[in-house]
C-alpha cells in the first residue's frame, strides 16, 4: 500500500518534469523594449522618463535594481528590455546605457584587483568603491 502511494508520487513527479520544458517555452515571450531617460532619485523607485510621462521600473534580479538605483545613472539614455507587468511596473532584464545611438553594457570594476562586481557598490576583495564602467555591447549577445 506504502509501496504504491510512492509509486504514485514518483510518476506524478516525472509528469511534471515532462510538462516543465514545455511549460517554460511558453513563458520566454519576445522582450518589450522602452527607451528614455533613467530617473534615479524618487524613493528607491527607479523610473523611466518616457514621452514625458514616467513608467516605474522593477529588476528581474537585485543586481539589476541596485545598478538602476545609482546615482551616476541619474538623467541617462537608456535603453531597456524587459516585461510588463500587471502590477503596472516594468520589469527590466537588460540594461544598456546609450551613446551616440550604440548600446553599452554597465558593469562594475576594480581596478586594484582587476575584478568585476554585479552590482555597485564596495569591491569585495579590497572593500574600496568600485568604477562604473560602460562598455559596448557586442553584436547579438547581452
Ligand atoms: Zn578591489
Amino acid at each position: 500500500m506504502k509501496a504504491r502511494q510512492i509509486l504514485r508520487v514518483l510518476a506524478s513527479l516525472v509528469f511534471a518534469s515532462l510538462l516543465l520544458p514545455a511549460w517554460l517555452a511558453a513563458q520566454s515571450k519576445p522582450l518589450a523594449v522602452m527607451d528614455g531617460q533613467l530617473l534615479t532619485s524618487k524613493a528607491n523607485v527607479p523610473m523611466l522618463k518616457i514621452n514625458g510621462r514616467e513608467q516605474p521600473l522593477s529588476a528581474e534580479t537585485p543586481y539589476l535594481l541596485h545598478t538602476m538605483q545609482d546615482k551616476r545613472l541619474e538623467g541617462r539614455d537608456v535603453h531597456l528590455e524587459g516585461i510588463s507587468k500587471p502590477d503596472g511596473t516594468f520589469e527590466v532584464h537588460w540594461l544598456y546605457t546609450v551613446h551616440d545611438g550604440k548600446l553599452f553594457s554597465v558593469r562594475y570594476f576594480c581596478p586594484r584587483c582587476n575584478i568585476v562586481a554585479l552590482e555597485p557598490g564596495n569591491c569585495v576583495c579590497c572593500q574600496q568603491p568600485t568604477e562604473l564602467q560602460e562598455l559596448p555591447k557586442p553584436e547579438n549577445s547581452h
